[in-house]
């Protein structure tokens, strides 16, 4: 098979390669090569920056103001996004809830709701895991009753991520408890800055508190904030989850990673030569790369279907094992690349102190995302679940 670019593919990949030349500022790559947190304004600036340009929703119809891209263009603007250091486009209303509307809204939510993702109005958060609801996530406690033309929602969503910085957050909530887990459910637009809404820091392995508890007591929302049916919110749920999880897989973080970790292989020395030489390291490494080749090819099959109008099924599953599974081969690679210097998570390395940290400057960043990348295997539905939903759907097992 060739994979190579086609004459029109290249063309593609030389005008995105000349917009991040022209358009992204050093002061955000710089950070995001440095491994360092953004801050919500950087992260509005650069999905701003896009919008203006027409890119910010690859994946999205164009009637919707999205790129329209198929499969490989959106493959061919990852890469070249991941290898430029562009900061990630944030998915919770881009990739998550964004085609869930375009899905499943009425014709008034999308008319209110797209827009604003775009323009960055609204900044989204998932309110899908509880305490004791993650992986069982039927089994959500949330609680919306209907009271006249609003819902009263009582109950604890955690894990949210980016939920400091969001105004909005959709939830799954119980609308029907007697009903079976999964019957019993709504899909529900909840804003941050109701009264009744309380945000709560958790703090990671890796000193950064990115994600947090949302507590709601008796919020008043809107019964036209209802997506869909009421206790019809598994489907859209799981629809969503598709999504979520295709982009979990992250191939173009995989491929700027690996390019990283060669650049220090060849710096770094073992046995007196450059470690990319070891032959113990070269295996890995090839391995790693070999590895991450073929679920690109996957991956571009999945979203040449999703672009066909079909939702990525249980590919998605696969996607996210293989796609977490390689970054995190990639970090512990590039964590065993510095050795010593790979010092527990120490933010004086990454934002700066009196004296500047031991060892290379590569090496600032690799704990910290060793650390924070435990999560690529959790979230999105663990490894363990994904690899029970193959087993079960695909194997038939
Ligand atoms: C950094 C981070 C960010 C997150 N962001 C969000 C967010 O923004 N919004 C949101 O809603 N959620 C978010 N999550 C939550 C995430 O989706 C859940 O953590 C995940 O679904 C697992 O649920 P749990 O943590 O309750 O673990 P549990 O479900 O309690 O699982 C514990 C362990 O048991 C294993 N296990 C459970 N059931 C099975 C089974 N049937 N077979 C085999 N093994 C099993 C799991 O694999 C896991 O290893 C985030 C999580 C993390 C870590």
């Amino acid at each position: 098979m060739d994979l190579s670019d086609t004459p029109e593919e290249l063309a593609f990949r030389e005008e995105v390669r000349a917009f991040l030349s022209a358009h992204l500022p050093a002061r955000l790559s710089d950070r995001v090569r440095a491994g360092k947190s953004l801050s919500k304004e950087d992260h509005e600036a650069w999905h701003a920056m896009l919008n203006t340009k027409g890119w910010l929703a690859g994946s999205w119809p164009k009637e919707y103001g999205g790129a329209g891209w198929n499969a490989v263009e959106r493959h061919i603007f990852e890469e070249e996004c991941a290898l430029a250091y562009a900061p990630r486009i944030l998915p919770f209303g881009l990739a998550m809830l964004g085609p869930v509307l375009q899905a499943f809204g009425s014709p008034a939510q999308k008319d209110y709701w797209l827009p604003r993702i775009l323009s960055g109005a609204d900044w989204w958060c998932q309110g899908y895991s509880e305490p004791g609801a993650g992986s069982d996530l039927a089994s959500l406690k949330t609680r919306a009753v209907r009271d006249g033309d609003h819902y009263l929602v009582n109950g604890q969503k955690t894990w949210t991520t980016l939920g400091q910085h969001a105004n909005m957050i959709f939830c799954l909530v119980r609308t029907d408890p007697a009903a079976k887990a999964q019957e019993g459910i709504s899909f529900l637009l909840i804003d941050m800055t109701a009264p009744g809404v309380e945000v709560r820091p958790i703090l990671l392995l890796d000193g950064t508190a990115e994600v947090n508890e949302v507590w709601f007591t008796d919020v008043r929302v809107p019964v036209e904030n209802l997506v869909g049916e009421e206790n019809k919110g598994w489907t859209y749920a799981k629809y969503l989850l598709t999504h979520e999880r295709t982009n979990i897989a992250g191939v173009g973080f995989s491929i700027a990673g690996l390019e990283r970790l060669k650049h220090i292989a060849r710096i770094e020395r073992s046995g007196g030569r450059p470690l990319i030489e070891n032959p113990h390291f070269a295996a890995r490494l090839a391995k790693v790369e070999i590895d991450l080749m073929a679920m690109a090819t996957t991956n571009l099959r999945v979203i040449s279907r999703a672009a066909e109008g079909q939702a990525p099924g249980v590919e998605s599953s696969m996607l996210k094992v293989k796609g977490t599974v390689i970054r995190q081969e990639i970090n512990d690679l590039t964590r065993r690349a510095v050795g010593p210097y790979a010092m527990p998570f120490v933010s004086e390395a990454l934002e700066g102190a009196n004296e500047p940290p031991v060892g290379p400057d590569y090496a600032g960043p690799v704990a910290a995302q060793y650390f924070n990348n435990r999560k690529l295997s959790i979230y999105g539905g663990s490894n363990e679940v994904q690899r029970q939903i193959i087993a079960k759907t695909l194997l038939e097992l």
